[in-house]
């Protein structure tokens, strides 16, 4: 017998299918190791029922987007996590996963936790003036944590952030059931622990899938990089219209007199912040060889 449903966890060869019914476990036809592909979590795949809770996956439902670290595929949504204060996050982190985002057609939700200990205003300002939905919210008083379920609810979203902002703080204040420990042990430090896990994906009881990653840097790949270089400016999505404006060939928005996108960041339609991570992230990439 065969039926639909969603890879929520690889381990060990073998990929646990949850059909809405059941969470099947199962193993991949031999074939998908011979075209090269692999299932991933979050791929929605046909199998075939062998009986007592196993089955095979026949095949993989084309994907909306596919991520190679963590592997990981049809991510709706990115959850950018930072903070005002212990850690205090640097803007290029989050206009860095913006990118990426947008580059994978995810959309963005920009959470400044620990409002409790630092509203973030310079963050909020950036961010809510670049158009990203901004939450404040705090993982230890629970306050803007009833705002974001809507928001995620519905939806794969993949929480990310540097380390010690509190990303397992706020998926466990998103439900209690959702029980990650919570590194206190480096808190004099003023940063989380780091733990590395299996990817799976957890059901909180607002309705969201999410999937738990580690932090910023853990998306990047030559591969994921060489891509975000060729298309970088459409990836900042505020930048589009004026990037339509800009009638020089092959400008590259980062300081030729007449830029439009220059025009707009000079009038204040465009944040500076926003503008500077754009410039730090074309002279990074700048380097990277297109044959690699
Ligand atoms: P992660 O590394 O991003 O998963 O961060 P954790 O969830 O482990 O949190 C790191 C530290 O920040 C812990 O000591 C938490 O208790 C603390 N923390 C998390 N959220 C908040 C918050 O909203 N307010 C305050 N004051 N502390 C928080
Ligand atoms: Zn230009």
């Amino acid at each position: 017998m065969g039926c639909e449903g969603r890879i929520q966890k690889a381990l060990s060869g073998f990929y646990y299918v949850n059909t809405g019914a059941e969470v099947l476990t199962c193993r991949a036809r031999g074939k998908f190791r011979k075209e090269g592909v692999s299932p991933l979590v979050g791929d929605r795949v046909e199998v075939r029922e062998l009986g007592s809770g196993e089955g095979v996956v026949e095949a993989i439902l084309p994907r909306k987007n596919a991520f190679a670290r963590p592997a990981v595929a049809n991510i709706d949504q990115l959850v950018v996590i930072a903070s005002g204060a212990i850690p205090k996050t640097d803007p290029f982190l989050i206009d860095r996963v913006a990118s990426i985002a947008a580059l994978k057609g995810c959309d963005v939700v920009v959470l400044l936790n620990k409002c409790d200990l630092d509203s973030a205003d310079e963050l909020y300002e950036i961010y809510n003036a670049a158009g990203f939905p901004t939450l404040r919210v705090s993982a230890e008083t629970g306050e803007g944590i009833e705002k974001l379920k809507p928001l995620i609810a519905g939806k794969l979203s993949a929480f990310t952030g540097n380390s010690g902002v509190g990303k397992s703080s706020i998926l466990n204040a998103l439900d209690p059931e959702f029980n990650i420990q919570v590194g206190d042990v480096s808190q004099a430090l003023g940063r989380g622990r780091h733990t590395t896990r299996h990817v799976e994906l957890f059901h909180l009881n607002c309705g969201a899938d999410v999937v738990d990653s580690p932090g910023f840097s853990s998306f990047e790949t030559d591969e994921l990089n060489l891509e975000l270089k060729h298309r970088l400016p459409e990836t900042f999505v505020e930048f589009r219209p004026y990037l339509d404006q800009c009638r020089f060939v092959g400008c590259s928005h980062t300081k030729e007199n007449g830029c439009a996108v220059l025009e707009a960041v000079r009038e204040g339609k465009i944040q500076k912040s926003r503008h500077a991570s754009y410039v730090r992230l074309y002279e990074e990439l700048k380097p990277l060889q297109d044959w690699q």
